[in-house]
């Protein structure tokens, strides 16, 4: 069989793994002009979708970003850095300069410190590998920062091309096309800029004569929790809006569960607060460490939901993992869910969160 080409993209058509780059329903190869899965949305349905790249399609993106002389803009969620930052990213972008843009805050409550979040963030990138040029917290949905970062990316980009990269879901449509409308008036940039012959799975849009600024398609990465949920549990999980604290005066041997999702067991230490950020709709649950064990395995899915049903077929087991906190307010870190804000820095806890992402702890944000 001779290979078929996307008329958008340019990537070679297959039908067999939907999740790839390049897949087309086989009905769709008699069509005049066959297009991917991925351009024929964009292009019918104004989506763009993510495909996780197979290894080939994978290396021959990275060999192109990095021959470039480019600017990277990785794109972040800040309600889920742990599953948006892409370990050892110069691997995939080569010597070119990096920006870290942490996207949706306005989910976060406003007392938090900024200048720490940004310091954290930093951090966090540094422990990925990523040395970043600078970084930026922006709503692209509230339009915070996007001016002051378009301004920044003119001074530092040298008139080279801009590449987008992010995992699934951190806002890069929304933010791409936020910045566009801003910088140059034009609306839904992602979709008018669907210009056929565009290089593998990029979607270029033109910033002036020579340049452009590049989307890269969604990488998919597992760690991510939004992988693992239904999409109604999602809208209870992914806060819509400002986060409100909860606050819980717990003794040693208590236990908060997160719907179902997370729980944090309060092992030793003082009575104290803990002060739990999360999406305002998911509901939280204290009971007694003893009892905490069978209310589980009794009301998973139902008292303790999210997860639902549909949830619950894909989710994973929970593991638990002791922590020891010695100074200070810390955050322990459910990635994709929220934090809780211990404020006495001498006590010992227990997380348990789905195998494969662990909490994490950090300098409290707020
Ligand atoms: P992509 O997969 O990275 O292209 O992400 P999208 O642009 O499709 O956005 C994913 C989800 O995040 C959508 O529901 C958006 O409305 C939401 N989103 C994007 N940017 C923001 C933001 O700045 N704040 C909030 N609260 N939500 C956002």
């Amino acid at each position: 069989m001779d290979h078929i080409y996307c008329g958008g993209c340019g990537v070679r058509i297959q039908t067999t793994d939907k999740e790839s780059v390049g897949y087309t329903p086989k009905s769709a190869l008699n069509r005049e002009n066959v297009l991917c899965q991925r351009c024929f949305r964009l292009k019918h349905y104004n989506e763009v979708q993510d495909v996780s790249i197979a290894d080939d399609d994978f290396l021959n993106m990275i060999a192109s970003i990095r021959k470039t002389n480019g600017l990277i803009v990785h794109i972040i969620d800040v309600f889920d850095v742990d599953g948006t930052l892409i370990n050892g990213l110069p691997c995939i972008t080569g010597d070119n300069p990096i920006i870290l843009v942490a996207n949706k805050v306005d989910l976060l409550p406003k007392s938090i410190n900024k200048r720490k979040l940004e310091n954290w963030l930093r951090a966090k990138a540094k422990e990925s590998g990523i040395k970043v040029l600078d970084v930026f917290l922006i709503s692209s949905t509230k339009r915070h920062g996007i001016a002051e970062l378009g301004k920044a990316l003119e001074n530092v980009r040298n008139q080279e091309d801009v590449y987008i990269v992010g995992t699934t879901n951190v806002g890069k449509s929304t933010f791409i096309n936020t910045l566009i409308e801003q910088s140059t008036g034009l609306k839904h940039a992602i979709t008018t800029s669907y210009f056929p012959g565009t290089t593998l799975g990029f979607i270029k849009i033109p910033l002036d004569e020579r340049s452009f600024l590049v989307d890269t398609p969604g990488i998919v990465n597992r760690k991510q929790f939004v992988h693992y949920v239904s999409k109604a549990d999602l809208k209870l999980i992914i806060p819509d809006k400002e986060i409100k604290p909860r606050i819980y005066q717990l003794n040693p041997g208590q236990t908060l569960f997160f719907g179902g999702l997370a729980r944090l067991d309060f092992l030793t230490g003082l009575q104290q607060s803990f002060v739990c950020y999360f999406s305002n709709q998911l509901p939280i649950h204290r009971t007694k460490l003893e009892k905490a064990d069978d209310l589980y395995a009794k009301h998973k899915g139902g008292l303790l939901s999210p997860p639902n049903q549909g949830t619950l077929n894909t989710w994973p087991d929970l593991t638990a993992e002791a922590y020891k906190i010695k100074d200070g307010k810390t955050d322990i870190v459910f990635p994709g869910l929220g934090w809780v804000s211990m404020v006495d820095g001498h006590l010992t806890v227990q997380a348990h969160t789905p195998e494969g992402i662990p909490a994490t702890l950090r300098k409290a944000l707020v």
